[in-house]
């Protein structure tokens, strides 16, 4: 693994590994994929969807092998900031009904609003130690009709869903320690989580209830063969009955319907070093996380060793010293009280984003389906989406659908639109320092 880089050489301030990948202790260890084998369904990589799935058909007894091209969590998961958030990304519940219907949208809506509570109860259930914070999310706006907008928000949400409350300005200033938010959604089935502590903990459970799990194992190719898919890897190839791909930006090498079908976004997070104890008591000092809803995202939460995590934007061949700079003026911009930070780790990561910013499953075949990409916010998503294929996977006749299998849709305008996601996230804050000139 790469090293933190520090003393501001250019370009050099971002590391592509996450602070959590850097501490973690190593995964159990489990071999390649060397042979041929034989199962009933396969499932192409160990993040939270590969994983979440795959313990559910194993803990159901079938039989099912993962095949990871790293290890568990070295993919979109083990980059994220681990904040639990049971939220829509961009849109509002009436528009999700508007383009999907009420049957589709409102299983969605559902599952979105379940997804906190199930993921919080995988780790309880399975006592996963992953410092899972089940303290909340906090999703501040600003703004003089911030309050209006976001409880008419909470209102659609109610017939899905009655655990999300709005929270006033004094209400989101008392919370969270924030300045110049005027109202906030604080739903109280969100959180965090160590990304990658988690990962490792399902893919321990999956193991234990004896499903087969091969690291540095990279798909390659998939073929149909008479009545299962072949898998190849590097080393070896499984026959499966039934595959699943859940290599979110990896899926879509894997078939030539999903080329051109998701948008990679890069992130930037950072974690400082520990902070004191008048900061922790003076931001979210009762430990939710806090993503804001402005295009110039704002985002912290608490993690371990009284460390803040926060996300910041990061322009190519900036110098840590800057990038520490522009961070520090960001919290005490937006902080009551502010001490000044330094960063320990800042990394990169890259998220997959489908065009609707709505998940999606996808079925290819009969026997081939995959979990695309989660719009940056796929951790409770997408677990509670593995549970939900592994329903149907293990009772098709009688699973009522809480997610329609969708069919794939490649983006317009690809080879432009792919850079989109990136551009609008970091032109936001360009735009945001601008205007504040
Ligand atoms: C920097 C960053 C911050 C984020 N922060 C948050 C957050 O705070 N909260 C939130 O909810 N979401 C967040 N997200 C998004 C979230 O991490 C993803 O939505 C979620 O992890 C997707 O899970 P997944 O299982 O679908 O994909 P991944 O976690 O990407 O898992 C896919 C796995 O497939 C493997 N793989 C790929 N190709 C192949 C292949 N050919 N063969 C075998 N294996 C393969 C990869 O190695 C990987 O392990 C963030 C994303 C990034 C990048």
């Amino acid at each position: 693994m790469s090293r933190t880089h520090r003393g501001g050489a250019p370009g050099g301030a971002v590391d592509a590994v996450s602070f959590w990948q850097k501490h973690a202790d190593e995964a159990a260890s489990h071999p390649p994929l060397r042979d041929r084998e034989d199962t009933e369904f396969a499932i192409v990589g160990a993040g939270i969807a590969g994983l979440s799935l795959a313990l559910q058909l194993a803990e159901a007894g079938r039989e099912v092998v993962v095949v990871e091209e790293s290890v568990p969590g070295a993919g979109a998961l083990g980059a994220s900031a681990g904040i639990v958030a049971p939220q829509l990304v961009r849109t509002t519940p009436q528009r999700v009904l508007a383009s999907l219907g009420r049957d589709v949208g409102g299983g969605w809506l559902r599952l979105i609003g379940e997804s906190g509570g199930h993921l919080f109860g995988l780790i309880r259930e399975h006592g996963i130690e992953c410092d899972a914070r089940p303290h909340g999310f906090v999703a501040p706006a600003r703004g003089v009709d911030a309050l209006r907008r976001l409880t008419a928000v909470v209102e659609e949400w109610r017939p899905f869903r009655r655990d999300l409350t709005v929270l006033d300005t004094a209400g989101v200033a008392a919370l969270t320690g924030t300045v110049g938010y005027t109202a906030a959604v604080l739903d109280a089935s969100g959180g965090g989580i160590d990304p990658v502590r988690l990962a490792h903990g399902l893919a321990d459970r999956l193991v234990a209830a004896g499903g087969r799990l091969f690291h540095q194992s990279p798909a390659t190719a998939l073929t149909r063969e008479q009545d299962a898919w072949r898998l190849t890897t590097a080393g070896g190839s499984v026959r499966a009955a039934q595959v699943t791909l859940c290599a979110n930006g990896g899926n879509h090498r894997l078939h030539p319907l999903l080329r051109e079908t998701v948008l990679p976004m890069r992130i930037h997070e950072l974690v400082t070093r520990p902070l004191s104890a008048a900061m922790r008591a003076a931001v979210l000092p009762q430990g939710q996380a806090l993503t804001d809803l402005e295009h110039d995202i704002f985002s912290i939460r608490w993690i371990a060793g009284a460390r803040m995590l926060t996300y910041y934007p990061v322009a190519a061949h900036t110098t840590a010293a800057a990038v520490e700079a522009a961070v520090n003026k960001r919290l005490r911009d937006m902080l009551r009280y502010h001490e000044p930070v330094e960063i320990a780790h800042l990394w990169q990561g890259v998220a997959w984003m489908n065009s609707s910013l709505l998940p999606r499953v996808v079925r290819l075949d009969e026997r081939l389906l995959a979990v695309q990409a989660c719009n940056g916010r796929g951790i409770a998503t997408n677990a509670i989406v593995g549970r939900e294929v592994a329903r149907m996977l293990l009772a098709p006749m009688s699973y009522h659908p809480q997610i329609a299998l969708d069919v794939p849709r490649r983006v317009r305008g690809f080879a432009l639109a792919r850079h989109l996601p990136t551009v609008l996230l970091h032109g936001a804050r360009a735009m945001a320092r601008w205007s504040r000139r």
